[in-house]
């Protein structure tokens, strides 16, 4: 981010080298299948407008985003990209007339999203607009449940500017490693599918070209890849899959664990989060240290006070748990996290090497040391998806490479 103005020290750097290398290593893991980057939440909280256009340089297919407002800033600035885009949550109420404009793969599964397009194909004037099909396989989130499919498709004849494009589904389970939930959702829409596709057939209609299904830990488990593949291909469709996580570098966690190691060991974090030391002190024995003295000093400390608190999206659930790197030494995060600041223990590392402006990594490594975003997660209780898309926006994302 360009912000010559900002001198507070809490930055992200992007490396969108290890973008391209994760992308590189997903295509070579999906085989003929086509890659949709997931881009959604501001990428990751890695920042749309770096990651969107690495990821196409890239290779990216498609990107993949959540709504028409993000595929909007998604295709800005990359006019001679061929990549296409999908949205993921369906079109809004007013999001008809940009996705027949722009093209955009807008999933759809209910009937006010059908007119809402069909609304902006006519003012747009186009006709045969391509529709991705979401199909409900079992999450109850979005998507055309089995028992209504048939009449969904009947439904669909009183739209004619709408062709059914692809046909998507999203697995809920698919870094539960006994694969019982992804099993059944997959034998769902094997059913799913041949009744589009017989439906299709009968209404004089081409068949549906592609099947998008599959995030980082599907794709990452070759039994389930193996299946979706299969199944693409006995209609004849294209697998679409969509990675998410990986791509900024983390290995989607299985559940129990598979029992082989996968190619997710080769992928690289794209995201470092640093600060810098802003001042240092020593406290006796027995010293309080931030609100409400949740720690208390057994024995003499030396303390460093960082820029960086839970404004910033570091979680107060950090408070006296985990840690940050200093002159590539563990340094524990010690009383609470306050909004801006926060204070952690330096008293093991060497004076030297203490000073303010001396660098700190939130996120990221230093000397041989290495903290991960699942770290983070662990320690404040959630995913690493929480722990990226937490990272305020005003720490500025500078892209390195
Ligand atoms: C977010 C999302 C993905 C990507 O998931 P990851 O686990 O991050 O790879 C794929 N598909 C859909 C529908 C999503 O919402």
């Amino acid at each position: 981010m360009d912000s010559p103005l900002l001198t507070r020290p809490c930055w992200a750097e992007i490396d969108l080298a290890a973008l391209a290398h994760n992308l590189r290593l997903l295509r070579r893991v999906a085989g003929s299948a086509a890659l949709a980057a997931v881009v959604k939440g501001d990428a990751y909280g890695h920042s749309l407008a770096l990651c969107a256009p690495a990821a196409r340089r890239a290779g990216a297919d498609w990107l993949a985003v959540t709504s028409v407002d993000e595929a909007r800033a998604a295709a800005t600035g990359d006019p001679v990209s061929d990549s296409r885009i999908l949205v993921l949550s369906g079109p809004f109420s007013g999001d008809g007339e940009s996705v027949a404009r722009h093209g955009f793969a807008c999933s759809v599964w209910q009937r006010n999203q059908l007119e809402e397009i069909q609304r902006g194909a006519q003012a747009a004037g186009r006709d045969a607009l391509p529709v991705p099909l979401e199909l409900d396989t079992g999450m109850s989130r979005q998507g055309v449940a089995p028992a209504e499919l048939d009449s969904f498709l009947h439904s669909l004849r009183s739209f004619p500017a709408l062709r059914v494009e692809g046909v998507m589904t999203h697995l809920y389970a698919a870094d539960e490693g006994d694969r019982a939930a992804t099993v059944q959702q997959l034998e769902r829409l094997a059913g799913a599918l041949r009744v589009i596709v017989e439906h299709l057939r009968a209404a004089g209609q081409p068949a549906p070209l592609w099947l998008s299904v599959g995030n980082s830990a599907a794709i990452f488990d070759a039994a389930v890849r193996d299946r979706l593949a299969a199944l693409a291909a006995s209609h004849t469709m294209r697998l679409l899959l969509r990675p998410g996580i990986a791509l900024y570098g983390v290995a989607p966690r299985i559940e129990p664990p598979l029992p082989a190691p996968t190619e997710a060991a080769g992928l690289r974090p794209v995201l470092a989060w640093k600060t810098r030391i802003t001042s240092l002190r020593s406290i006796p024995a027995g010293a309080a240290i931030g609100y409400n003295a949740t720690f208390r000093a057994a024995e003499p400390m030396r303390l460093a006070l960082i820029a960086a608190g839970y404004a910033d999206g570091l979680s107060r659930r950090l408070s006296n748990v985990g840690h940050a790197l200093v002159a590539g030494h563990r340094a524990p995060f010690v009383g609470r996290v306050s909004m801006d600041q926060a204070v952690v223990d330096v008293s093991q590392i060497p004076a030297v090497s203490l000073a303010p402006g001396a660098e700190v990594v939130l996120l990221g490594s230093q000397g041989g040391q290495r903290v991960t975003a699942d770290d983070h997660a662990q320690w404040a209780g959630t995913i690493p998806w929480e722990i990226f898309t937490s990272i305020a926006s005003r720490v500025p994302r500078i892209a390195v490479d």
